[in-house]
């Protein structure tokens, strides 16, 4: 059996390479997906006393809520989905943990404490629960954040960093408590403590952080979520649990640090929490000088173009306008002009969701373009089609205040012409105002995405 744990290891790994890059990635869920069974497969074998009657209901009623929520999710709250996820991932780890409280041999003996089955198990059951409610609650802050909820701290600055450092010191307290305490009625009431002051931790940890500062949140819990588990790992002696678990963290941990350079944020301010506060959208109505224009007029401008950039943002998820933009990219590229996709790491609500997005209409990868790539090269473009962007467009990045000061954005701006196709001039994900809209070389758009694209394909289509 430990065979096909090396095996399931090796599929692990070999299907998270194949996650890094877009041309292969349904082929790495396809062999993380095999290995996953393989796991399980070992597992029941190696454990022979197991209950095979509880856990196929678990499967069955387990499998049957996920795919009941996969089918039902549309892909707008995909990024909720995730959040919620990585949630249930540190409450199953902190579960597994209480669950070897209860039914490990050594605890049987009433004169046992938890460091009596050893420093590992000791160390790693309170890590474990910590951990993984820490990760259940933040993710459930991030998973309403996400829709939009406007959840806050109650407390602000100083007093709210000595809170969680508090907070910090008791769950020590509490976890050392829980290892040493002589009867199972302390050691019961130590977890039972120590998992709620984790749950509190989390939510608090996470709810201050706001506005733009999101996708660092989400990859970080996703990351904790897989630390979690291999901690899990260590108290149930699972090795493949580890492995897993550690790939998973690790994974989670390089995505941040993605994020966080995408966002300009180190991850010591994303570790304390609290890195970006909350902000109040501005009065839409502040802007001046606004010049809007119809698909017909669009279709004229893309008559003379030789270079088109289109740059997804949140609204194409919205809209569901991933195919109609692909027509229109294909359309313009028979007509003789370079067509490409400037993809910003933090576009959308999850890491990756533009390529997700764009991938679902099998747009050709060498059009898609990360943002260092082609940052240079939008002086040289003449028509920029900005399709529900906001933040990830955003001038005011470049200024030394606000909540995305210093974050990298894609330099429209730079284009001979920018047209903004979104409905309104409502702000983005940041809640601030986007001087790009009254820019002079800019045209808004002022209709759903997926509207104005189909328009502006059917007067391309009639252009001679
Ligand atoms: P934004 O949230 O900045 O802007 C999206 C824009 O889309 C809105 O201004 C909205 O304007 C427009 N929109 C919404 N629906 C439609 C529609 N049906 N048709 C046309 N337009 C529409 O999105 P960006 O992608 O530019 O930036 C992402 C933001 O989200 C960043 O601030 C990022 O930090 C944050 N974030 C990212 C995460 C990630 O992991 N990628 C996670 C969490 C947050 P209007 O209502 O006027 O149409």
């Amino acid at each position: 059996m430990p065979y096909l744990y090396l095996l399931a290891t090796f599929l692990f790994v070999f299907g998270i390479k194949k996650l890094t890059s877009v041309k292969t990635c349904r082929q790495g869920n396809r062999i993380s997906e095999i290995a996953m069974l393989l796991a399980i497969v070992a597992t029941l074998l190696i454990f022979s006393n197991l209950n095979i009657g509880l856990i196929l209901a678990g499967v069955v009623v387990g499998g049957a809520i996920g795919a009941l929520i996969a089918k039902k999710t549309p892909t707008t709250q995909m990024p909720e989905m995730v959040a919620a996820l990585n949630g249930f991932g540190g409450l199953s780890s902190a579960l597994v943990a209480i669950a070897f409280l209860l039914i490990d041999e050594t605890l049987k003996d009433p004169a046992k404490t938890l460091w009596d089955t050893g420093a590992v198990n000791a160390i790693s059951t309170p890590a474990t629960i910590v951990i993984g409610m820490v990760t259940l609650t933040g993710s459930f802050v991030a998973y309403f954040k996400l829709s939009g909820k406007k959840l806050v701290h109650p407390l602000a600055g100083s007093n709210r960093h000595l809170a969680h450092a508090a907070l910090g010191l008791a769950a020590v307290a509490l976890g050392y408590w829980q290892i040493v305490s002589g009867s199972h009625a302390q050691m019961s009431v130590a977890t039972a403590l120590l998992a709620l002051l984790a749950a509190g931790l989390g939510a608090l940890l996470v709810l201050p952080i706001g506005g733009a500062d999101m996708p660092v949140v989400v990859s970080l819990l996703n990351s904790y979520s897989g630390v979690a588990g291999a901690a899990a790992g260590f108290v149930i002696n699972s090795p493949l649990l580890v492995v897993v678990g550690a790939l998973v963290g690790t994974s989670g941990l390089i995505l941040t640090q993605i994020m966080c350079k995408a966002m300009n944020r180190s991850l010591g301010n994303v570790l304390l929490g609290g890195m970006g506060e909350e902000t109040v959208a501005k009065d839409a109505k502040d802007y001046k000088s606004i010049k809007s224009a119809q698909p017909e007029e669009v279709a004229m401008l893309l008559d003379g173009a030789t270079s088109v950039v289109f740059v997804p943002g949140y609204g194409l998820a919205v809209a569901q306008a991933q195919h109609v933009v692909r027509e229109l990219a294909d359309l313009l590229q028979k007509r003789g002009a370079m067509v490409r996709y400037a993809i910003h790491p933090v576009a959308g609500r999850m890491p990756g969701h533009m390529n997700v997005l764009l991938a679902e209409s099998d747009v050709p990868y060498e059009q898609l373009w990360e943002m260092e790539r082609i940052n240079g090269d939008f002086k040289n473009t003449d028509v920029v089609i900005v399709v529900g962007a906001n933040d990830v467009v955003n001038p005011t990045a470049r200024e030394n205040s606000g909540p995305i000061a210093g974050m990298p954005i894609l330099d429209v701006d730079q284009a001979r012409t920018v047209v903004v196709i979104k409905r309104s001039l409502a702000p983005g994900y940041a809640g601030i105002k986007n001087p790009l809209f009254e820019a002079e070389n800019t045209l808004m758009v002022f209709l759903d995405a997926k509207e104005a694209l189909e328009g502006i394909v059917k007067e391309v289509k009639e252009l001679k």
